[in-house]
């Protein structure tokens, strides 16, 4: 077999076989094809797509390129979730103690924020002392005896999808439905859990900005883990404007912990009991949604889920009194008040700009070396359909000097549009493909 003839075959619109993909995927890993063929055949496939047998067989590949994790000594309850990337995200935050006072064990492998978007690891390590390296035994032992665990992602993890994004950042090859399936599915199958719920972002802070394309991304990742045996659903959720209202790394953790306390944050804790209502009810733990949701709602009430994150943060080596006492996290020298520039409703929050505040305020990362401040970042007062008089309280900002501050102020007043009338918006649970 030769690389040329499957890139050939591919700028055609032909169908790879399951063998030449295995071909090119291992070929790749090893070292033996090089990148300029891998971009080449990778512009062929955003240009041809590819059948759903070839993605799947693409994702199988790429999956199988490194270690796949066992996790059968935990039981027939595992799961993990996945979001496709958004602002303000601290889904798993939530979901993961929740799911783990439920009787779900969940082995979760996360990466750190880049851009506009923050990641978990980076939000968990606003725990002081907190860590997310850790053995393969002793990440296998918190999943069994808390129910959850967040480590970064291992070298060895689908290492094909690790040369592959890197090279597709940097070839304008990222924007495919079959490239992105296969990256993320990949990973999410090699983590190995049993169940596997999707939250795909679709809006102007998302990867898919339409909600067609956001629902065709959902229904071949679900059809490409069910192939593989997993129980599967993918929720389609809105992201035009940040998830709750904290965008920052430690002022998330907070509000995901006011979650777990009880308080209802518009967006964040109906997302979480949706996506939790559909791990417990694939996973077998609940017969249906309606009871899936009372033993969501019961963990928060009794303070189980709550718990459960205190003793995730001590198994990982950090200190639980934050979740109980969230003074303890980060603070930021700096808490700046923005106020509303005119009366009305606001009809629109751009996410992405958002997020771009809080990374140029320190909080998020332009390339992979830069190192964040935890604590900075803004939190909002008000979301879209929010009525605000001029001068009342529009957002927070937490920033390390006054100047950055201000700064951030002429940046995020041009993140909000305001109207006379409440914008009409669309339900922010798009859908479910299960
Ligand atoms: N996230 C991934 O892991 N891969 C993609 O291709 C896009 C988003």
């Amino acid at each position: 077999m030769h690389m040329t003839d499957l890139i050939e075959k591919k700028k055609r619109g032909n169908t790879l076989s399951e063998e030449e993909i295995r071909f090119i995927i291992n070929g790749y890993t090893a070292g033996e094809i090089p990148d300029y063929q891998m971009s080449a055949l990778l512009m062929a496939i955003v240009f041809q797509g590819m059948t759903v047998p070839e993605t799947a067989a693409l994702t199988l590949a790429m999956a199988h390129s490194g270690d796949m994790v066992d996790l059968s000594a935990l039981g027939p309850h595992t799961a993990d979730k996945h979001s496709t990337g958004g602002v303000g995200d601290k889904t798993s935050l939530v979901l993961c103690p929740m799911a783990a006072a439920c009787g779900v064990k969940m082995a979760k492998m996360s990466g750190r924020g880049l851009g506009h978007t923050g990641g978990t690891i980076d939000k968990l390590e606003a725990f002081p002392g907190f860590s997310t390296s850790m053995s393969p035994e002793r990440f296998l032992e918190i999943a069994d005896t808390v129910g959850f665990v967040i480590a970064g992602q291992t070298a060895n993890l689908a290492p094909a999808d690790k040369k592959m994004y890197a090279l597709r950042d940097v070839t304008a090859t990222v924007n495919s439905i079959p490239l992105i399936v296969s990256s993320i599915m990949s990973k999410k199958l090699a983590s190995g859990a049993k169940t596997i719920v999707l939250d795909v972002k679709t809006g102007s802070g998302a990867f898919m900005e339409t909600e067609e394309n956001a629902f065709t991304l959902a229904r071949e990742m679900v059809n490409v883990g069910k192939e593989a045996g997993r129980n599967m659903a993918a929720v389609v959720t809105d992201m035009d404007q940040p998830l709750g209202y904290a965008v920052g790394n430690a002022l998330e953790v907070k509000e995901a912990i006011a979650v777990l306390n009880g308080e209802d944050v518009p967006d964040l804790r109906e997302l979480c009991l949706v996506l939790g209502s559909n791990i417990l009810e694939r996973s077998g733990l609940a017969p249906d949604e309606k009871s899936a949701r009372g033993m969501l709602e019961a963990a928060i009430e009794s303070g189980a889920a709550l718990q459960k994150l205190a003793d995730m943060v001590q198994a990982q080596g950090g200190d639980p009194r934050a979740v109980f006492d969230p003074s303890l996290l980060p603070q930021a020298p700096v808490q700046h008040s923005v106020k509303a520039p005119c009366s009305g409703y606001i009809t629109a929050i751009e996410a992405r700009d958002v997020g771009l505040v809080s990374m140029h305020l320190g909080g998020g990362r332009a390339t992979k070396e830069d190192v964040i401040d935890l604590s900075v970042g803004v939190v909002l007062r008000g979301k879209v359909g929010t009525h605000l008089n001029a001068g009342e309280e529009l957002a927070v900002i937490h920033a390390a000097s006054e100047s950055d501050a201000l700064q951030a102020e002429r940046e995020l007043l041009q993140c909000f549009t305001f109207g006379d009338a409440p914008a009409d918006r669309p339900p922010f649970i798009r859908g479910v493909v299960s």
